[in-house]
């Protein structure tokens, strides 16, 4: 029986994957997700001896998602062609850190981040899509530095697509504005906007609302809310797991709109025996506050080291709560009608115990990221961005007691934030050439304050652009 995709707010029409993948958010406001959770198939849980490489891991875990909108070898050639860019044979490899604790390296596509992953695989599912259908998006999206570039490169020159990127102005690194800005392609439109990253989204939440205007300019999203990227970060929990032959494993997840963990999550619903999942933040610790007492209140945006972490209102979390709640969408839709109202939520001791089973917040704050970072340097000369060190340091301190293995997610490369890293080793880095080659190019970026019927205006004129 075929996966369909309901809303978790319960008012949205019930979908197919090809139309999840194009609408992105739910008309209702809500999330797409699966109807119920397709089983791993053994083929999947063999592990590498019996599958092949990781494209081949990748389709069978997806298939039952994808099932019914595409034959199933175009599927097939279509995830191969997205990992066949990617910088290391494995796509996502692991190091043994020593005692049990691991490091999945995921930053090996062509941003450097582990969007990729995601990201190379949607794009040309959206491509697909659109050619079958002859119809043409303008893709908008709100980036906190990592997930832009990405895109970017996932649809750049794309015959029926256009893509505007929001960044908050100033708050990503030289080397994420660069990877956006330099791309020529006619058809990639930059934005920086004079606000943080949660006024990014916001504008694009609003945009998205607008009816109207989301049909007139066929509006589309392929930031983290977008069920595809969801499944395609899958995948690498079942290769994690199943490549390495470990057992009752934890992950932990730099984690910032909630996307990634979600997508483990998603692994674990679908049968791989995961033990827990450590969601680790930074000094915006508002899932910290959720995981250890049930309740999240809404504070500013502090800017830290790991700027694609500064998020305060995680997006994805509302999959996890619609499925706390017994997928009750109307019940999932009241929680956070009420958590915007007052910028407080508190779910009850039921649902706190169900978390407490399978999930910890660890928050790590900027010394302790910085002191991570030169401690393993000099205990291993491995170095590592700031983001992962987050995740080390989550780990570490979640370890006691439990000595089961544990799987630290590597988000990104360390030269993508090369500063902070030499501020921690004293070395900068060794920059890829890809990144090294974008400092003598010209940059393209329209500056716009954070005013909806400005960004309304810049949008329309963008997705006029390739249908003339
Ligand atoms: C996007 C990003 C994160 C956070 O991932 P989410 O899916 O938003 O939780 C962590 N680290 C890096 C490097 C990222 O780019």
């Amino acid at each position: 029986m075929t996966v369909k995709y309901v809303s978790t707010r319960g008012r949205a029409p019930i979908l197919d994957f090809g139309d999840v993948l194009l609408a992105g958010l739910a008309a209702d406001g809500g999330l797409y997700v699966p109807d119920r959770w397709p089983v791993l198939s053994t083929h999947a849980l063999s592990g590498s001896p019996g599958l092949g490489d990781y494209a081949d891991l990748a389709a069978e875990v997806m298939w039952p998602f994808v099932d019914g909108a595409y034959p199933r070898a175009r599927f097939d050639e279509l995830v191969r062609n997205a990992y066949a860019g990617f910088a290391h044979p494995d796509v996502a490899p692991m190091a043994e850190l020593g005692d049990g604790l691991w490091l999945m390296e995921l930053f090996h596509g062509p941003t450097l981040a582990f969007k990729d992953i995601a990201l190379q695989v949607v794009g040309r599912l959206f491509d697909e899509e659109l050619a079958r259908r002859g119809e043409r998006v303008t893709i908008v999206g709100a980036t906190s530095g990592d997930t832009g570039s990405a895109a970017i490169e996932a649809v750049r020159d794309r015959e029926n697509i256009e893509i505007v990127v929001l960044h908050p102005h100033g708050r990503i690194s030289e080397v994420q504005r660069r990877q956006m800005t330099t791309v020529g392609s006619a058809n990639v439109h930059n934005v920086a906007v004079e606000g943080t990253f949660d006024d990014c989204q916001d504008l694009v939440k609003a945009m998205f609302a607008d009816a109207a205007f989301r049909a007139r300019h066929r509006l589309s999203a392929v930031n983290s809310i977008n069920w595809a990227r969801v499944m395609a970060q899958t995948v690498y929990y079942v290769a994690a797991v199943t490549r390495y032959g470990l057992e009752q494993v934890s992950f932990s997840v730099p984690t910032g709109n909630f996307g990634n963990v979600l997508a483990g999550h998603a692994a674990r619903q679908m049968g791989l025996a995961i033990d827990r999942f450590i969601v680790a933040s930074n000094r915006n610790d508002i899932l910290t506050q959720f995981f250890t007492t049930g309740t999240m209140a809404v504070s500013e945006v502090h800017p830290t080291l790991s700027p694609s972490m500064d998020i305060q209102v995680s997006s994805n979390l509302e999959r996890l709560l619609f499925e706390l709640l017994d997928r009750n969408g109307i019940r999932t839709g009241q929680i956070l009608a009420d958590f915007r109202a007052t910028g407080e939520m508190q779910i009850d001791a039921r649902v706190a115990a169900e978390l407490d089973r399978g999930w910890s917040g660890v928050r790590v704050d900027d010394a302790e990221t910085t002191a991570t970072i030169a401690g393993l340097y000099r205990d291993t000369g491995m170095i590592i961005d700031p983001h992962t060190a987050v995740g080390l340091a989550a780990a570490r301190r979640s370890r006691p007691g439990s000595n089961g293995p544990m799987v630290v997610l590597a988000t990104a490369h360390p030269a993508k934030f090369g500063e902070a890293v030499e501020a921690a080793i004293g070395v900068r880095p060794p920059m890829p050439a890809a990144l090294a080659e974008l400092a003598g190019r010209p940059e393209r970026c329209e500056r716009l304050p954070n005013d909806l019927s400005a960004l309304k205006a810049h949008v329309a004129r963008c997705s006029a652009l390739g249908s003339g």
